[in-house]
């Protein structure tokens, strides 16, 4: 029934997971959302092996609430279309199924693989073979990236089928790659952040062996497709971990190994490396504390962020230039910066485009307590309310208070540490808050 193609870091020959019987694991039928109920169910009831994979029985494990839910079944493509009258075939390398719920809800239903679809399979021309690698669950299981990703729970038994040592990982607060992670990075160096990202988001340490061939395969990332690098980067940015995912990011130097132009800012080319190193990842603690109060940060904020501590390095203000050539000087670098760093990841051009402004208002916003208002033409920006954001994440980032003009031009919960403390202050000593600094 299989086509089967082993790769290395498959099991050999037949593997039997350890089984944790239902009255041994805490996932219960009521933590799975309806919709997902009803796939594996039907999936079951007409004799398809039906489990739910991944990252859903990863979080369910840990006590969170998954952001989706994926299901692996032996039923083909085709088999699982002919199921669900609200589905379709998607995917290019490898198909698989997306069930569509009211809501806009999505089910993505896999058949079991023997290798992820990014061990690519090239031909001597370089032609990447579409072979549909189909397998077993055990294939299934072992062709995933980190052990604790590699659980399954079967809606036949409500049991959890554990091929790879996932549930000791788990316990351990461990993140190690399924089989060697020197050929699991040099396979799909991708994996490498990945990694990273799991780590930062669970808070749990990399094995030791996986964080050593993070260091030696690092430089390999630059051979997987910018789009796959610029997806897991984002996720990195906006999962509520950037902070950690970027520390370790510097330890490893993946970092520098994706934009090797940021050596400049964060490595040995600069003396200063350390504190624009703080500076960069107090940046993302506090993107990191917007994303848990629920307040995501635009992708053109985060790019402008991104590249603030590195646009401080390659501009300082230049001591024999004019103001307006100031100006045009810090735009130019702006510009310049933009594009290389994030030109070669096909970024949307509009996000290009918005991060920039935003970076460029800035120097605009600064003047504004020196000439006592906000020019109607910077108000009336679509952008206007970002850059005031971006404005406020640095003032926090460098202990800064941001001056009221700014926090009255923008709704009150934009920037969510400044009115409260303003308001608390005020009360306290029921006097105007006097004015400390130049900026306020
Ligand atoms: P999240 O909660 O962020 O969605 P996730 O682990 O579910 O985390 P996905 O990108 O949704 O991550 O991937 C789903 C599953 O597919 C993973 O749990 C993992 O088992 C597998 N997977 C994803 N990317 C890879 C890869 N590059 N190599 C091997 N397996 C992968
Ligand atoms: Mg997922």
């Amino acid at each position: 029934m299989y086509q089967r193609m082993h790769s290395q870091s498959n099991p050999p020959s037949k593997i039997t997971p350890v089984v944790i019987p239902r009255s041994n694991h805490p996932i219960s039928r009521k933590m799975l959302d309806e919709e997902v109920l009803k796939v594996l169910y039907r999936l079951y009831h007409h004799g398809f092996i039906a489990y739910l994979v991944g990252g859903s029985v990863r979080d369910l494990l840990l006590g969170k609430i998954p952001k989706d839910f994926d299901v692996a079944t032996n039923a083909h493509p085709h088999e699982i279309n002919t199921l669900f009258k609200n589905s379709r075939v998607i995917g290019r390398r490898f198909r698989l199924v997306h069930v569509f719920f009211k809501g806009g809800k999505i089910i993505e239903v896999s058949t079991f693989r023997s290798r992820s679809e990014f061990e690519e399979v090239q031909t001597e021309e370089g032609e990447i073979l579409r072979t549909e690698s189909f397998g077993t669950p055990e294939e299934d299981a072992f062709r995933r990236d980190i052990k604790i990703n590699g659980l399954f729970y079967n809606i036949a038994d409500f049991c959890i089928l554990d091929y790879v040592g996932g549930m000791a990982d788990l316990e351990r607060q461990l993140i190690r790659t399924i089989g060697d992670p020197n050929e699991r990075f040099q396979q799909d160096p991708v994996r490498m952040i990945r990694v990273i990202r799991h780590a930062s988001r669970t808070g749990f340490s990399i094995d030791p062996q996986t964080y050593q061939a993070i260091i030696q395969h690092r430089g390999e990332i630059q051979k997987c497709s910018p789009s796959r690098i610029r997806d897991e980067f984002l996720r990195d940015l906006k999962e509520g971990a950037a902070q950690p995912s970027f520390d370790l990011m510097l330890r490893t130097g993946l970092l520098f190994s994706i934009f090797p132009d940021l050596q400049r800012a964060y490595g040995d080319r600069n003396p200063l490396k350390k504190k624009a190193q703080q500076y960069f990842l107090s940046l993302f603690g506090l993107v990191d504390q917007l994303n848990k109060m629920n307040r995501p940060v635009s992708e053109s904020t985060l790019f402008a962020l991104f590249l603030i501590p590195f646009i401080h390095v390659i501009a300082p203000e230049h001591p024999f230039l004019g103001r307006r050539e100031q100006y045009h000087y810090f735009t130019q670098t702006i510009r310049w910066a933009v594009h290389q760093i994030m030109n070669r990841f096909s970024f949307p051009k509009g996000i290009k485009e918005t991060a920039s402004q935003i970076l460029i208002a800035q120097s605009v916003l600064k003047k504004t307590f020196q000439r006592g208002f906000i020019p109607k033409k910077l108000r009336m920006k679509g952008y206007f309310q970002e850059a005031v954001l971006l404005y406020g994440i640095k003032a926090q980032a460098n202990g800064e208070r941001v001056p009221h003009l700014l926090r009255n031009a923008v709704p009150s919960d934009l920037l969510p540490w400044w009115p409260k403390e303003f308001k608390k202050r005020r009360r306290r000593s029921g006097r105007r808050f006097p004015s400390t600094s130049s900026i306020d």
